[in-house]
């Protein structure tokens, strides 16, 4: 059922935003979208998550005006808009790469749907009728 191969990194160019503008990147290379059903990203998104990745070091915050961070746990923190109120980014601190909301994505056709992770917090209501790799928590095992 799992599959723990480390997603590598398309090597796609890409610019996103957040709902009202006031956060705008881009970078170069993506990871395919991971689905994340843990209970922090439920409540903040309001549903599952969905994340693309990059390394750190090509990413660009070309506008943060209004971007904020949120620490729910100790060493990860998640960006969002404080203006729109869009959630944008997981960060490990410690880490060489970003996660970023595929939806805030601008190349939408440049991302491809690979994993679900964190399914044992997944909420009753929520059903995975699709046939990728489930983990029951992180994809790093
Ligand atoms: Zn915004």
């Amino acid at each position: 059922m799992e599959n723990t191969a480390a997603l590598e990194f398309r090597p796609v160019e890409f610019t996103g935003s957040c709902l009202c503008g006031g956060v705008r990147f881009n970078g170069r290379g993506l990871r395919d979208v991971v689905y994340c059903h843990c209970r922090q990203c439920r409540a903040g998104h309001g549903a599952i998550a969905a994340y693309a990745a990059t390394q750190s070091s090509s990413f660009i915050l070309t506008q943060q005006d209004s971007l904020n961070w949120y620490s729910a746990s100790a060493g990860i923190r998640r960006g969002f808009c404080a203006k729109c109120g869009s959630n944008l980014f997981w960060q490990r601190l410690e880490g060489a790469t970003i996660s970023i909301a595929a939806g805030a994505i601008q190349q939408k056709t440049k991302l491809h749907a690979a994993r679900h992770i964190y399914v044992a917090d997944k909420a009753p209501y929520d059903e995975i009728s699709d046939d990728l790799p489930q983990f029951e928590g992180s994809m790093y095992v």
